[in-house]
Parts: structure tokens; C-alpha cells; sequence
């Protein structure tokens, strides 16, 4: 029975190097990174080399690097922390519609607690416009929180110029820099962004572990308050092993970066055009510039049938793919990145995410092309909707 994993944007395995690298500090080197004990400074010069390492992966300082127990919490923070900093200047959030929701629900929060939010629309490719950008900014805007690639149609935002945009009005610019750390070079200082979000499982990392780059001179509100932990910055005992895998698997990631675009989003372009070939009545959703898409991405509207049918039909076959995103699946409703791009309602419930990963291989491909062609004709075979030209 084959296995194949296709859903690398919902999560990755954990590398041999990190798993490896973690190791002593579920053992012998347990200790509490902020004890002043030989157990405790083992701890604290393995955070500070983890810490000093991502930073040196994003151009960064190690003191402007900030560990959180995931993406999610380090996305939280950035919008809470500071709308909560700048309180006093204004209650209004610039983001866009089609943010993951760990941005997205963060400020449906905002908006209960009184604060007015603009989401940005974006183009059929999932682009957001720098000009409408430019335009939501108010007097009384306190933060721009535009994210660095979609995790469904893999879309990357032009991040540079929409910063600028923002500065230009002294705003502050945080980014979801989730799926893009790892598979895209760049440095935050080029970028000039404020604020940045990253977690480690998206990268051969390990789950539960994130971090946020907080420029330095910039002042940000707590969002765990408790101990000294992170320069009192945030609360809750270090996860040392944690930052140790994480440092790892970026290091190991950005070392390797253009080998492994070259490689895996070969693999992507082969499915792709496999299946634009094979398979009619279907919208290739997302960025048509490789360039501006994440090399491992691929979404596809397979219209007059269901995704959820594709996908059981698939996982039969030993394929995991998704429908839309793993944060969203399980819900009814139809993609809002995908709505937000114009696919019409109908035919966003037929859309399945491929997102490729280092371990896939040329014949996964194919197997799952020849497989996918197949359940298609099956499902439509079955649709009262299509008609066979
Ligand atoms: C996965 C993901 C997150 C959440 O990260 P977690 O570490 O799983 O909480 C946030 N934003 C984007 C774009 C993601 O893909």
C-alpha cells in the first residue's frame, strides 16, 4: 500500500539533524535554561546559539529574536502586543482577507474588543495591492499585518513594497512569515519589516515551536506575562530543545535553499503540467509566476465535484493531500482565501491543496496524477453537473 505524503504546508517531519540535535535536552541536559546551576547555563548557551543561529538565517540580531510556542502564539502577539503598546495613538488594524487564521481570528478578536480592522482585498492571483494598501492607512492606524505567503494558493506578497508603504506613513509592518521561512531567502533588514512570525514544524522543525524577530528599538506590550523568561518579554519556561530543533532545521533549511526549490518545486512544476493536460474544466488557483509562488504549492478547482470526494477517494489510494488548509478542514465552509481570489462558491468546494516536500519522489508524482485522473473522471462520471464535451 503506497503512502504518500502531500501536505507539506500543513506540517513537515521533524529532520534527522534536528530530531538528533534535540536529543540531549530531553535527557542528560534538562535543565532550566534560567536556573543559575551548571544544569541551567548548559540550557542557557544552547537557547542563546539557537537564538543567535535564526537570527543569522534572517539577518537578524540574536536580541531581536523571540521564542513562542508556535506560530500561532507569535502571530498573537505581534498584532496584540502591539495594539496594546499604541494604545493611546489609535485602534485601527490594517490586514489582508486572506490571512491564515492565526492573524485572521486575532483580529476578529480585536474588532470585539473595539477595534476597527481593514481587510485588504486582493487580486485573482491572491496579490494585495500595494496602492489599496496606501489608501486604508488612517491617522489612527496602528499596525500593517500582511502575511509573506499564502498557505493555500502559496501566493508570496510583494513584502518590501507594501513595508514601504506603510512606513511612509510611520506605521508599523509585521509579516506571517510562516511559510516562507525556510523556502525563501531573505532578510529582514532588506525587507525593513518591524515585526516577523515564524515556526519550526513548516520547516523539518519540531511542532510547538515559533518565534517572533521584534526589530530592535521597537517596544511591544507582553502577551504571557509571568516569569523573566526572553528579556521579560514573555513568561513560561524556555523550551530548550525546542529552540535547539528549530535552529537546526532552519540552518539545515536556508543552507540548502535553492537545492531544494530546485528539487521539489520540480517535482510540483511536473504535477502541474501533468495535470493541466490531463484534466479539463479546472482553474489552476494561485500566482501564474512560479517566481511569486511558493515552489512546493499547488490548488486546484476541479469543478462539478466535491473535494471532500476527491480527498477520500485519493487517501484510498494511500494519497494525503488537503482541501484548502488543515486549520480550516473540517469546516463546511468553502475557502475565504479562495472566494477572496473569485473562485465562484461551487467551485471552491472542489478544490484540493498539493503541497510537495523533500521526501516525495518523480514517481509520487506520477502515481498521483495517474490516480487523481482517474477519481476525477470517476466523481464526474457520477455528477449530474458535467456534462462530457
Ligand atoms: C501553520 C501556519 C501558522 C501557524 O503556525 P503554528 O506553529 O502551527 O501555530 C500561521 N501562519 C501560517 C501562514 C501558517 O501556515
Amino acid at each position: 500500500m503506497k503512502n504518500i505524503y502531500l501536505d507539506y504546508a500543513a506540517t513537515t517531519p521533524l529532520s534527522e539533524k534536528a530530531f538528533e540535535a534535540m536529543k540531549p535536552y530531553f535527557s542528560d541536559m534538562f535543565g532550566n535554561a534560567n536556573s543559575q546551576h551548571s544544569f541551567g547555563r548548559d540550557g542557557a548557551k544552547a537557547v542563546s546559539e539557537a537564538r543567535q543561529t535564526i537570527a543569522q538565517c534572517i539577518g537578524a540580531k540574536a536580541s531581536e529574536i523571540y521564542f513562542t510556542s508556535c506560530g500561532t502564539e507569535a502571530d498573537n502577539w505581534a498584532v496584540k502586543g502591539v495594539c496594546a503598546q499604541l494604545k493611546d495613538k489609535g485602534r485601527h488594524v490594517v490586514t489582508s482577507v486572506i490571512e491564515h487564521p492565526a492573524i485572521y481570528t486575532t483580529c476578529k478578536q480585536l474588532e470585539k474588543f473595539g477595534y476597527e480592522v481593514t481587510y485588504l482585498p486582493v487580486n485573482e492571483e491572491g496579490f494585495v495591492s500595494p496602492s489599496d494598501l496606501d489608501k486604508a492607512i488612517r491617522e489612527d492606524t496602528v499596525l500593517v499585518s500582511i502575511m509573506f505567503a499564502n498557505n493555500e494558493i502559496g501566493t508570496i506578497q510583494p513584502i518590501r513594497e507594501l513595508c514601504e508603504v506603510a512606513h511612509n506613513h510611520g506605521v508599523l509592518f509585521h509579516t506571517d512569515a510562516v511559510q516562507a521561512t525556510g523556502a525563501i531567502k531573505y532578510d529582514v533588514k532588506e525587507l525593513g519589516v518591524d515585526l516577523l512570525s515564524m515556526s519550526a514544524h513548516k520547516f523539518y522543525g519540531p511542532k510547538g515551536m515559533g518565534a517572533l524577530y521584534v526589530r530592535n528599538g521597537m517596544r511591544i506590550e507582553k502577551l504571557l506575562t509571568g516569569g523573566e523568561q526572553e528579556r521579560a518579554h514573555r513568561g513560561g519556561t524556555t523550551n530548550t530543545a525546542g529552540a535547539v530543533g528549530m535552529a537546526t532545521a532552519l540552518k539545515d533549511a536556508v543552507d540548502h535553499i535553492d537545492e531544494n526549490a530546485k528539487y521539489v518545486g520540480g517535482l510540483r512544476d511536473r504535477f502541474v503540467n501533468q495535470v493541466l493536460d490531463k484534466i479539463d474544466e479546472i482553474y489552476y488557483n494561485g500566482a501564474k509566476d512560479s517566481s511569486k509562488r511558493l515552489y512546493n504549492n499547488a490548488n486546484f478547482s476541479f469543478r462539478y465535484i466535491e473535494g471532500e470526494s476527491i480527498l477520500f477517494s485519493l487517501d484510498l489510494a494511500g494519497i494525503c493531500a488537503s482541501s484548502g488548509s488543515a486549520c480550516s478542514s473540517g469546516s463546511l465552509e468553502p475557502s475565504r482565501t479562495l472566494l477572496s481570489i473569485g473562485v465562484p462558491i461551487g467551485t471552491a468546494h472542489g478544490s484540493i491543496r498539493f503541497t510537495f516536500g523533500k521526501d516525495n519522489t518523480v514517481e509520487d508524482v506520477d502515481y498521483t496524477v495517474e490516480q487523481l485522473v482517474a477519481t476525477v473522471e470517476k466523481l464526474r462520471a457520477m455528477s449530474p453537473l458535467y456534462k462530457k464535451k
